[in-house]
């Protein structure tokens, strides 16, 4: 504790920065982090899918899909190496970080639902983070510029529609998947912070709120969107506050694109969670397998049992979320004077 569950570095993802993934895990290490979660974005199938900067570095559908698998290969060996670190060490919190490996989905219709299970079955994730970067194919989140040719050219400049149907596809997707975390619940108001949410987008956002709560999603904190200029982390407050009144339980994620970015903003996230009053609903998640929470042999054979369930249940999770007691007054926040809570 702190934690992350939300991740990518350069060596996987072509609109990341910096060092190798190995350098965002040591960071996310010195930071302090107790739990860092892995996740690369899911490879996109569709070659009009692909962005910019990796149709420049010449790649194909193909590469995109190596490379998430050498992703999961590289996340494999360094969480083993945090392992075995916490497995010869007796005592759990200072045993060190613990690794989880993920993805980050992608949903451009009804078929990146199979796509999405196929990819948790084959690579056997330890979670996923639902996640929507485009509405009906398109991107909305990846510049201003092309967020508002989206908004005047496709949907006349009526943000309620655009947002409407942002919000429709993402109940599909958290429908079909049932993620672990819900990733940056609002980000389809990146590029437009003033827009406010009509009443009928607001019952999207709470229908779609229920659903997580109904089904233990963690909706994920998310500190990336101050940098991008938002007044908060992702979800704003409007969105957070329905989310408190259903009971919602929450989680972090920074979203590192970089080394540099791990643990970006998390005075942001401390004063807010303070603000919001939702110290009580902060949760980390776990894997259920690791050395801390299983004795040897029972992990064995909990693993043996996990995989057999995973070849037959999509839908099984390889983690649990737990409450973190006392969130604020963790001794994390004593490791820089830039935590301080303004009161
Ligand atoms: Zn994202
Ligand atoms: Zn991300």
């Amino acid at each position: 504790m702190p934690f992350s569950f939300h991740s990518h570095s350069a060596q996987f993802c072509k609109h990341a920065s910096g060092g190798p993934l190995a350098e965002v895990v040591e960071e996310a290490r010195c930071a302090g982090f107790l739990q860092f979660g892995l996740s690369e974005h899911m490879p996109r199938q569709q070659v009009d899918l692909l962005y910019e900067e990796e149709i420049d570095a010449g790649m194909s559908c193909d590469d995109l899909a190596k490379q998430f698998s050498d992703f999961v290969a590289e996340a494999r060996r360094l969480q083993k190496i945090f392992d075995d670190a916490r497995c010869s060490h007796n005592d759990g919190d200072d045993g060190g970080m613990e690794i989880l490996v993920g993805a980050e989905t992608e949903y451009v219709g009804p078929q990146s639902i199979g796509e999405i299970l196929q990819l948790r079955h084959d690579y056997k994730l330890d979670y996923i983070v639902g996640s929507i970067h485009h509405v009906r194919g398109k991107p909305i989140d990846f510049s201003k510029e092309t967020f508002e040719q989206l908004l005047a050219n496709d949907w006349n400049n009526d943000h309620t529609s655009l947002f409407s149907a942002y919000f429709d596809e993402q109940f599909a997707l958290f429908d079909g998947v049932h993620p672990e975390v819900a990733g940056h619940l609002d980000v389809v108001r990146k590029y437009c912070p003033g827009a406010a949410f009509s009443a009928t987008v607001l019952e999207k956002v709470r229908r779609n709120i229920k659903f997580c709560v109904d089904h233990g999603i963690l909706l994920e904190i998310n500190s990336s969107g101050v940098g991008k200029g938002l007044p908060h982390p992702y979800p704003q407050q409007d969105v957070l506050t329905i989310a408190k009144e259903l009971g919602a339980r929450f989680t972090l994620g920074d979203d590192a694109h970089s080394p540099v970015d791990v643990a970006q903003y998390y005075s942001h996230i401390r004063q807010y969670v303070h603000d919001m009053a939702i110290e009580s609903s902060i949760c980390s998640l776990h894997r259920t397998s690791s050395c801390h929470n299983q004795p040897a042999d029972a992990m064995h054979e909990c693993r043996q049992d996990q995989q057999q369930r995973a070849a037959q249940d999509y839908s099984f999770s390889a983690v649990e979320s737990r409450p973190v007691p006392d969130f604020l007054h963790h001794h994390f926040w004593s490791r820089s004077p830039v935590y301080e809570l303004a009161v």
